[in-house]
């Protein structure tokens, strides 16, 4: 059967992308996040892959739900699954998952700690913590550390498992006493109170892919990329050449022309009726919003054997317009495939800066329509 549209991922690129990092970072154990789906890209054979083949065996996702169907679908291999932001630890039945399928919550607030403290079934769980040290979205405050730290001496914690926090300007450039590195000041005091008052840390972080890409947060000793082993960079376009990040892309987003047709100056097309800014040949391709694909109103360029179109009017919620201007019928036929972003970063990074979004929401957009076929 022919598909209409696939999204292809090589993980042979992922092997290389994992690669790429390890000399980047090779002092640092990596905790892969591979929420939403591993970006898209399908958590479990991904997952199974980086196990398999990578020997990657922490990974983070945000939601119970995730955690959950991963361990079930790959009951076969052993991995640490870190919980990030979703994590229902109030309900009776989502602690017995924690503790019978070993997911490590992290935890961000005091309800949690209190909790997991108080709880004995998790009197010899890891206990991992996440401190907000400037971001200002989850995580404790630097200001409660003390009733923290109290806490768990009153109940014979010398050890935490994790201690970590995120960054929120990582995209931009992280230099000295910039908001990364004041985050980063305020982690290192609070780790430093631990250490003081006799709680050992087992393993810290800090660093997301912006951060990895400038060397920042590497004294700790973990990582945790997303977006960057997916392939392209972190970074806002206007500071991008300051990466030291060279990794491709793992997937290729493929569709096809279903028809096409020359139109005239000024003639109507498709829902709308935006008209056609010159002559040219219209390509329509079997890509709409009901696979994930949006230009939100912005016409981004799209490229048939490396000539430059652009998508004209609405996105339909099974297809999309392409124009080529000046072109005529014979330049595209139906059944040609055309591919919205390859293994180069930069086709997928053109898309999100053309539509004012980012890589990671094009990732994610791609709903189950697609098929995602892979290869080794
Ligand atoms: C998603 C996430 C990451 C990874 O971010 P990228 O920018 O994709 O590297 C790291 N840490 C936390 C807490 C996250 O939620």
């Amino acid at each position: 059967m022919r598909y209409r549209t696939r999204l292809y991922i090589d993980l042979n690129l992922l092997k290389e992308n994992f690669q790429l990092l390890k000399e980047l970072c090779p002092d640092n154990q990596v905790l892969f996040m591979i929420k939403a789906n591993a970006y898209g890209h399908g958590m479990v054979p991904i997952v199974r892959y980086s196990v398999q083949e990578l020997g990657i065996n922490e990974f983070g996702v945000a939601t119970l739900g995730e955690a959950r169907r991963l361990r079930d679908e790959l009951s076969d291999l052993e991995f640490e699954i870190y919980v990030f932001s979703d994590i229902h630890l109030e309900f009776q039945s989502s602690f017995e998952y924690y503790l019978s399928r070993r997911f490590v919550p992290v935890i961000s607030n005091m309800a949690d700690l209190d909790f997991v403290l108080s709880c004995e079934g998790f009197q010899y769980f890891p206990i991992c913590l996440k401190f907000n040290t400037g971001m200002n979205r989850l995580g404790f405050s630097s200001a409660q550390q003390q009733e923290v730290i109290d806490k768990l001496k009153k109940t014979d914690r010398t050890s935490i498992f994790h201690l970590m926090t995120h960054l929120g300007m990582a995209s931009d450039i992280i230099e000295k006493q910039s908001p990364c590195d004041l985050q980063d000041q305020c982690f290192q005091e609070i780790k430093n109170n631990f250490l003081d008052q006799g709680i050992a840390i087992e393993r810290s972080s800090i660093s997301n892919s912006g951060a990895i890409e400038q060397k920042f947060g590497l004294n700790e000793t973990h990582i945790r990329p997303g977006l960057i082993l997916y392939g392209p960079s972190a970074l806002h376009r206007d500071v991008r050449d300051r990466s030291n990040w060279k990794g491709k892309t793992i997937s290729r987003l493929e569709t096809y022309v279903i028809n096409s047709f020359p139109v005239k100056a000024g003639e109507r097309v498709g829902y709308g009726g935006t008209p056609a800014p010159s002559s040219g040949v219209i390509a329509l391709i079997a890509l709409g919003y009901g696979d994930g694909f949006s230009g939100r109103n912005k016409a981004p360029s799209i490229y048939l054997d490396g000539v430059e179109g652009m998508i004209l009017g609405r996105i339909n919620m099974d297809m999309g317009q392409v124009f080529f201007p000046g072109r005529d019928a014979s330049f595209v036929k139906a059944g040609q495939s055309l591919v919205i972003w390859g293994h180069d970063p930069k086709e997928i990074l053109n898309l999100a800066d053309q539509t004012d979004t980012i890589p990671y929401e094009h990732f994610c957009h791609m709903t189950s329509r697609v098929p995602r076929v892979y290869s080794k």
